[in-house]
């Protein structure tokens, strides 16, 4: 069996689900359990309905909710106008999902109060709606699909908007639906991102969650290889959308991939990885606009050379430097900050230490309001803003000549104001000011992958 999992570019619209599903018919002979996203921005278009909802604002959420309605409606008719009966049950699968969405949506308004719990079911509307559409495409073109529903076997603890998985019951419940949902069917389909307590409460795995679905199902049932279709050929140099003349990477570590995905490639959830790494299956990233490509295969250490892979980024983070007398000749001090990091669930990137000061990186995206309070009742902490972070990844780096001055070089103007090397060897990570970011990694690709700038 394989993993297929179709990002949202690549179920955008009737041309792409087109594509998609010659790709899957394709791949009939090793037995695919497929997973789709939300067709592409329909999970913001879910974000911005929660929000106003919340805010009370009947009249715009009821304009959103009527797009989404019919964008789905439309893609339905556009994929089965030749086969009615099908698109008459898309279309009526359609308007039960959005009928239930219409008046929980109701609700949330007339309460004005928006719980995560609320959330995760708004938000995981986007992959229902695809989910069966496309599987009724399927059915329609001849490819008989069963339909698996991802809060009945994806089991997260209640972190409702990024559920840690519960690896044990995913595990059991996976195969069972897997094949009780195969009878007598060529292929089966199920949601990204959707997942649920093992009481059936609504979670979601957190943005772009879809691929570690496919990871966490292919980890399920031994999957032979777990396929990410996107909207780019493979794993890249860097992100094409902000450098040019980004190369494919043929073949890459778990290892490599993984620090790649965490220090900001988008291409990957950060923790698609890990239940691959598990069960030692290969992930394939592959490219849906040009299925004969051959993308990237992500493979265990032992198949893969040493050398710089890619410059990856994050482009807004927060530096929160924390200065304390009281950390000279102490032991405890470290354990005391980092404690109030995780009692508060803020995960820090990058760290770097000196006599008095410790300074680490975390994501702009996550509330630290209370992790500097804390702190405050024992040290100054100042935060710096606007600033990004720049990550030099590839297996032992650390054995490359003159790897600091091809990567520094190009920033001899750039102030610099922290930088990190991990023990694993894989990663050199620094920190920059924000306005300079999109020339710094232009400047350092151009010099590490662009060979007649390199030296
Ligand atoms: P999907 O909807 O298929 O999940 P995403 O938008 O989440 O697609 O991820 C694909 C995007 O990731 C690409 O369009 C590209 O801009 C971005 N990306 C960032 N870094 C890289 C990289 N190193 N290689 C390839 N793509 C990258
Ligand atoms: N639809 C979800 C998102 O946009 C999950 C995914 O696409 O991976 O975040
Ligand atoms: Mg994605």
């Amino acid at each position: 069996m394989i993993v297929m999992k179709f990002g949202g570019t690549s179920v955008a619209n009737s041309e792409a689900i087109s594509r998609t599903v010659s790709i899957i018919r394709g791949r009939l002979g090793q037995k695919p359990v497929v997973v789709v996203s939300a067709l592409s921005k329909v999970t913001d278009l879910l974000y911005r309905i929660s929000d106003q909802a919340a805010m009370r604002n009947t009249a715009e959420t009821e304009k959103l909710l009527g797009q989404l309605r019919s964008r789905h409606i439309g893609l339905a008719h556009d994929l089965m106008s030749e086969t009615p009966s099908f698109c008459h049950e898309a279309c009526v699968k359609v308007n039960e999902i959005c009928d239930k969405l219409d008046s929980f949506v109701g609700a949330v308004c007339a309460l004005g109060e928006l719980s995560d719990r609320s959330k995760a079911v708004i938000i995981s509307t986007g992959e229902y709606l695809s989910s069966n559409i496309i599987c009724c495409t399927m059915n329609a073109r001849g490819i008989s699909t069963g339909f698996m529903d991802a809060r009945s076997m994806i089991i997260t603890d209640r972190e409702y908007l990024k559920g840690e998985p519960d690896t044990d019951s995913i595990c059991v419940k996976v195969p069972v639906a897997v094949s009780s949902a195969y009878a007598g069917n060529d292929a089966v389909i199920t949601q990204g991102f959707v997942s649920a307590t093992l009481d059936g409460e609504p979670t979601v795995l957190g943005r772009g969650g879809s691929d570690y679905s496919a990871s966490l199902i292919g980890m399920a049932i031994d999957a032979e290889v777990i396929e990410i279709w996107t909207d780019v050929d493979g794993v890249r140099t860097a992100d094409p959308r902000t450098v040019e003349n980004t190369k494919c990477i043929e073949k890459i570590s778990f290892e490599e991939a993984a620090e790649m995905a965490h220090f900001g490639a988008k291409v990957l959830h950060p923790l698609t990885i890990e239940p691959a790494v598990k069960k030692n299956i290969p992930i394939y990233v592959l490219n849906s606009m040009n299925p004969e490509g051959k993308g990237t295969v992500i493979l265990q250490s032992s198949f893969i050379e040493d050398g710089v892979k890619s410059v990856s980024f994050k482009e807004n983070i927060l530096v929160i430097n924390i200065f304390s007398t009281k950390m000279i000749n102490t032991s405890g001090f470290l354990k005391k900050v980092f404690e109030i990091f995780s009692i508060n669930k803020v995960s820090v990137d990058l760290i770097s230490t000196s006599e008095a000061n410790i300074s680490v990186t975390v994501d702009s995206s996550q509330n630290i309001d209370k992790v500097v309070e804390q702190l405050s009742e024992f040290a100054d902490v100042y935060v710096d803003r606007d600033k990004s972070q720049v990550s030099v990844i590839g297996k032992n780096i650390i054995n490359l000549k003159g790897l600091l001055r091809q990567t520094f070089a190009p920033l001899a103007e750039c102030k610099i104001y922290m930088i990190s090397q991990g023990a694993s060897y894989v990663n050199l990570s620094f920190v920059i000011d924000r306005s300079e970011l999109k020339d710094a990694v232009r400047q350092i690709h151009k010099y590490l992958f662009e060979n007649e700038s390199r030296n």
